[in-house]
């Protein structure tokens, strides 16, 4: 029997006693815990009715119980599907019953009102809360530490991950075993991680980047992480002499930047720091260097297709570029009407293939078939540039997405949402700079004549529809939107128009 991801990642631990993580209140978990717990999560899915294939939707706070569980979803042989925890009930209710999943795992506070969604689905529910409480480990206490993996071929799925959709839909990216194996295995290789590093683990878990760059390769190579439920500046400054390893999106290291204690001396120990999820700055990575003597290392993916590239480990990493194809990754340039591979230099669409390439969206034929083409390729929709090292830049997206502290916000499901307050004619959701986020969410907004909406009325109903990352800081009221002679909405105008707007006195 075998089932790549378990096997490679999970099992090789089951008796080992070295530091799996360190959690916020200091207590430390060893591999053969964690492997012992996750089978005894194993045991209350499979009582649940869960079996291989079925998916389990998981809204849970940051917790090494959620750990398990994703390590209990592998062994069973299901489909792990990681949320927000930021999501409210009407986008819960989306993904439930797209996703159809077996079992959804929530906080108790959240049953109330997920119960029904979840019972129109058929699936079973059961709770996870932040103090570890809850009816799924409660049923775990008893259970045996062990339990017979479910077999499992390569290309069977273990994940499916929602992306925000341009059209407003979130699609969901059907991840295999061996897309999330390949890619663990290439990225602990080339960033040298090992059973002797500690890595300062602050990102979310619900997500490509907390969950499996940093997650699943800390596991392949045996490394301990210090596990924060949040990214805590405090928290941060004080494990960082005693670790090695930290990965984190831009606004991360822009935090650290921004205070007085970060220094040469707390950064002694570490011998590396991996951004991604969003643009660094060449300033930030300058500044960076400057205060600390370490050089930031940019690597470059999304949610469909796990790490693409990354700068080198040994060698130059260049402010401004992600670097270069990961082992058995290929990355091309290719104008995004023709299709055709750009002459060298040229900017254009970025397209990849590989083992970490998704095999489509769920339940999406028509829009797999837009994205992946038949010989492999991805379009990401992401526009760069490979220099004559063979360096690749980002420089821009072709879809208008907003990144804001390292969480994707595609403009389309704001708008929506604005647009149904009744008094607005239509509105242009856009992100302007921001120097802590990166950039920040801003909504134009047009009113129909004689219609009295103020921002707060606006906020009020968006701040019930929308995770808080979505809310737009700024709401500018517009006597019209500007268009193309296609009639598309001019975003880049938006964008120059209200560039200061955070830096300008309200
Ligand atoms: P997600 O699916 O949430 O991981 O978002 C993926 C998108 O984030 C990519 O398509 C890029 O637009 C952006 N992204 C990820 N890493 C970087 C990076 N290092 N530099 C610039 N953009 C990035």
């Amino acid at each position: 029997m075998s089932n790549p991801l378990y096997d490679a990642l999970f099992e090789p631990h089951k008796n080992n006693e070295a530091c799996f993580l360190i959690t916020d209140e200091g207590e430390q978990l060893s591999f053969r815990q964690f492997v012992g717990m996750a089978a005894q999560i194993a045991h209350v899915l499979r009582n649940a009715g869960v079996k291989p294939g079925d998916r389990i939707a998981v809204q849970a706070p940051k917790r090494v119980e959620t750990l398990a569980l994703y390590a209990a979803s592998v062994q069973t042989g299901a489909v792990y599907l990681p949320l927000n925890t930021g999501y409210t009930l009407s986008e819960l209710s989306y993904f439930i019953s797209d996703a159809a999943p077996a079992l959804v795992i929530c906080q108790d506070k959240a049953e109330e009102g997920l119960s029904p969604v979840a019972s129109a689905a058929g699936a079973a529910l059961l709770t996870l809360n932040a103090d570890g409480t809850g009816s799924l480990t409660a049923q775990s206490k008893d259970q045996p530490t062990e339990f017979a993996t479910a077999y499992r071929a390569p290309d069977d799925l273990a994940a499916l991950l929602y992306t925000s959709g341009t059209t407003g839909r979130s699609k969901g990216a059907m991840l295999s075993h061996e897309n999330l194996l390949s890619n663990a295995t290439a990225l602990a290789g080339l960033w040298q991680i090992s059973s002797s590093d500690t890595l300062i683990h602050a990102l979310p878990i619900f997500h490509t980047h907390g969950l499996f760059v940093a997650v699943n390769t800390s596991l392949i190579a045996g490394a301990c992480m210090r596990f924060m439920s949040r990214f805590d500046i405090d928290q941060v400054i004080e494990a960082l002499p005693g670790a090695t390893t930290m990965m984190g999106v831009p606004t991360f290291y822009t935090r650290l930047l921004a205070d007085a204690r970060f220094s040469r001396d707390i950064t002694g120990s570490m011998r590396l720091f991996v951004s991604g999820s969003a643009p660094l700055l060449a300033e930030t990575h300058e500044a960076f260097e400057e205060r600390t003597g370490h050089r930031i290392l940019e690597r470059y993916g999304m949610t469909e297709t796990n790490m693409n590239t990354s700068n080198p480990y040994e060698g130059e990493r260049k402010p401004g570029s992600v670097g270069f194809p990961l082992a058995g990754t290929e990355v091309k340039i290719v104008d995004s009407n023709t299709g055709e591979e750009m002459e060298p230099g040229g900017v254009g669409m970025i397209e990849v293939r590989g083992p970490n390439v998704f095999s489509g969206y769920w339940n999406m034929p028509e829009k797999t078939a837009e994205e992946l083409r038949v010989s492999g390729f991805f379009i990401t929709g992401d526009l760069g540039q490979i220099d004559a090292e063979g360096y690749l830049s980002i420089v821009g997206r072709e879809k208008d997405l907003i990144i804001t502290g390292g969480y994707n916000v595609y403009p389309i499901e704001v708008e929506d949402e604005i647009n149904q307050v009744s008094g607005v004619v239509e509105s242009a959701v856009f992100g302007v700079p921001h120097g802590d986020f990166g950039e920040a969410v801003i909504a134009a907004v047009v009113t129909a004549p004689g219609a009295t909406l103020d921002t707060a009325e606006l906020s009020q109903i968006v701040s019930e529809r929308l995770a808080r990352y979505k809310h737009p800081k700024r709401y500018v009221f517009v006597a019209e939107l500007p268009r193309n002679t296609m009639g598309k909405v001019q975003k880049n105008l938006l964008r120059e128009t209200w560039a200061n707007l955070l830096s300008e006195p309200v």
